[in-house]
C-alpha cells in the first residue's frame, strides 16, 4: 500500500491525520472540518470506462483513491458491495433531463448512501482496534433513520439521535423510534439547530471524554466521500458515446454535504458544466454567492422541504476552503474565497414553498413525475437555471436533478397537490404497528449531559 492521503482541518490549527482517524473523531480538535490535502484525480478515459459498470464497482474505484494505505483493496471491495445492494434509478423526464432517484436504500433517503458506507468503515476500524464508540447525531429527519439503520445491532457502537419533535413527519419519527437495541432516540421541543448545538456542546465537554464520542453528521469526512460516487455514476450511465460533453447537476441542499460530494467529483475530473445549488427559503448561500457577504439565518426558516431548514450549512467551511478561502465554525470568513471561480462553476437559487408546491403540481400534471418537496426544490432550481441561461437550454444538454427522498416519506403534501397517494416502498411498510422507544428531553445541556452519563 502507498503512503496514506492525509486530512487537514479547515481551521488550520490541528494536525493532519489519516482517513481512519478523521473518520472516528468526526470533527478536528480545533473544531474545523477535515479535508484531504490533495484531491485524487480520475482521468477521462477512466471515467469513460465506468459506463455500464455496476454502482458498487464505481464506488470502489472512487472511494479507494481516498483510503489508499488505510484499507486493503479486497476489504474495501467487500464493504462497498455489501453497502450498495439497491438500485439507483435515472428517470428520463424530457429530452436529456433526468431525475436521479437516491431513495431506494433501506430508509428511503439519499442519506443511506453515506451512512451505510460510514457505518461499515467505522465498524471495520473499531474491530481492528478493539475500541468502542458512542455516536451522537442531530437530525432534521432523514439522517437519524439512515444512521440508526446503518449502525443498528452493531456491538461496538451505541447511537444517540436527537430530533426536533415538531419538525419531522410521523413516518420519519417511526423510522427512528421503532428500532431499539443500541439506537437511543431523544425528542426535543426545539429546532434542528438547537439539537446540533447540544451535540456540539457535548463534543467539547471534558467530562464526557471517557465516552468516546463521535459524530455521524455530515461534518464527518466519512459521510462525504461516499456521496461523490453517484455523480460519476449518473454521468457514466447517461453520457453519449464518442461525444465530449459536460453535464449539469441540480442538488437540493441544506447542510451542503450532498453538494460537496458533487464539487469533489468535479475537482477529481468529472466533466461538469454547472452545479445548481437549490435551497429553500433559507437563502444564506445564494445571497453569499451573489454579494460575497455571508450572513447565517437565525433561527432557520421552516419550509416544507424540512430536511433543508438550515440557516448555516455545516459544510460551507469546506466549500470555502476548496475555493481558496477560510471560514471558521461560526461562519466568520477570515480569508475570502475565489468568488469569480465559484460563480463560474456554481449557480445558486432559493426556491419558496409556493414555488415548490407549484413545481410538485406541474411535474405531475406535465410528466406524471412524482416529486417530494426536496426533489421539487432541485427540479425548480434546474428550471430556474435553464430559464436564465438560454445557451444551455437545449434539448441535447444533459441535466440531472437529484431526488433525495422517496415521495412516500412526505405523503401529506403530495396527496394535497396531486390527489395521488405515493405507493409505499418495502422499506417503509409495517411501521404503524411497531412500538416506539423514545425519550423526551428539554432543551437544556445539563439534562442532556446527565442522560449521557446515566445511560452509558
Ligand atoms: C439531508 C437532506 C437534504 C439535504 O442534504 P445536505 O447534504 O444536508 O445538503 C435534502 N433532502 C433530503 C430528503 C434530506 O434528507
Amino acid at each position: 500500500m502507498e503512503q496514506p492521503l492525509l486530512y487537514y482541518s479547515t481551521n488550520l490549527k490541528a494536525e493532519a491525520v489519516p482517513f481512519n482517524q478523521a473518520l472516528l473523531t468526526g470533527q478536528a480538535p480545533d473544531r474545523g472540518l477535515y479535508l484531504p490535502q490533495s484531491i485524487p484525480q480520475i482521468s477521462q478515459d477512466n471515467i469513460f470506462q465506468y459506463s455500464g459498470l455496476p454502482y458498487h464497482e464505481i464506488a470502489f474505484d472512487v472511494i479507494y483513491r481516498f483510503l489508499n494505505g488505510v484499507i486493503a483493496e479486497d476489504e474495501l471491495r467487500a464493504l462497498v458491495k455489501d453497502a450498495y445492494n439497491y438500485p439507483v434509478p435515472l428517470e428520463k423526464v424530457y429530452d436529456r433531463k433526468y431525475i436521479m432517484r437516491l431513495d431506494q436504500g433501506p430508509t428511503a433517503s439519499f442519506k443511506d448512501f453515506a451512512a451505510r458506507m460510514m457505518g461499515r468503515l467505522m465498524q471495520y476500524y473499531l474491530k481492528k482496534s478493539g475500541k468502542k464508540l458512542l455516536i451522537l447525531t442531530a437530525t432534521s429527519g432523514d439522517t437519524g433513520s439512515a444512521v440508526a439503520s446503518a449502525f443498528y445491532g452493531l456491538d461496538n457502537i451505541q447511537v444517540v439521535v436527537l430530533f426536533p419533535r415538531m419538525e419531522v413527519t410521523d413516518r420519519q419519527r417511526k423510522q427512528m423510534t421503532t428500532m431499539g437495541k443500541n439506537v437511543h432516540v431523544l425528542a426535543l421541543d426545539a429546532k434542528f439547530d438547537d439539537c446540533q448545538w447540544l451535540v456540539k456542546q457535548a463534543f467539547s465537554d471534558p467530562d464526557l471524554q471517557q465516552l468516546d464520542l463521535s459524530s455521524a453528521n455530515s461534518i464527518n469526512i466519512g459521510r462525504l466521500i461516499p456521496q461523490i460516487v453517484y455523480y460519476f455514476y449518473a454521468f457514466s450511465q447517461l453520457r453519449l458515446e464518442n461525444h465530449p460533453e459536460r453535464i449539469i447537476f441540480s442538488v437540493p441542499s441544506g447542510n451542503f454535504g450532498d453538494m460537496m460530494g458533487g464539487i469533489f467529483a468535479m475537482k477529481m475530473g468529472l466533466p461538469v458544466k454547472k452545479f445548481i445549488i437549490a435551497t429553500n427559503e433559507n437563502d444564506e448561500f445564494p445571497a453569499y454567492l451573489s454579494s460575497g457577504k455571508y450572513e447565517k439565518i437565525e433561527p432557520s426558516r421552516n419550509c416544507i422541504s424540512s430536511a433543508m431548514n438550515v440557516g448555516h450549512p455545516s459544510n460551507l467551511a469546506r466549500l470555502v476552503a476548496l475555493y481558496g478561502g477560510m471560514m471558521d465554525e461560526k461562519g466568520t470568513i477570515h480569508q475570502p474565497a475565489d468568488l469569480e471561480l465559484m460563480r463560474r462553476e456554481i449557480f445558486s437559487v432559493s426556491i419558496s414553498d409556493q414555488q415548490t408546491r407549484d413545481v410538485m403540481r406541474n411535474a405531475y400534471k406535465d410528466y406524471q413525475l412524482i416529486l417530494e418537496p426536496h426533489g421539487a426544490v432541485g427540479w425548480a432550481g434546474l428550471a430556474a437555471y435553464l430559464d436564465r441561461n438560454p445557451l444551455d437550454n437545449k434539448a441535447e444538454q444533459l441535466c440531472v436533478s437529484l431526488e433525495t427522498a422517496h415521495p412516500a416519506k412526505f405523503p401529506e403534501e403530495i396527496i394535497r397537490l396531486t390527489g395521488l397517494e405515493p405507493p409505499l416502498p418495502k422499506s417503509l411498510e409495517g411501521l404503524e404497528g411497531k412500538p416506539e422507544f423514545v425519550t423526551a428531553l428539554q432543551l437544556d445541556y445539563q439534562d442532556f449531559k446527565k442522560f449521557l452519563l446515566d445511560t452509558f
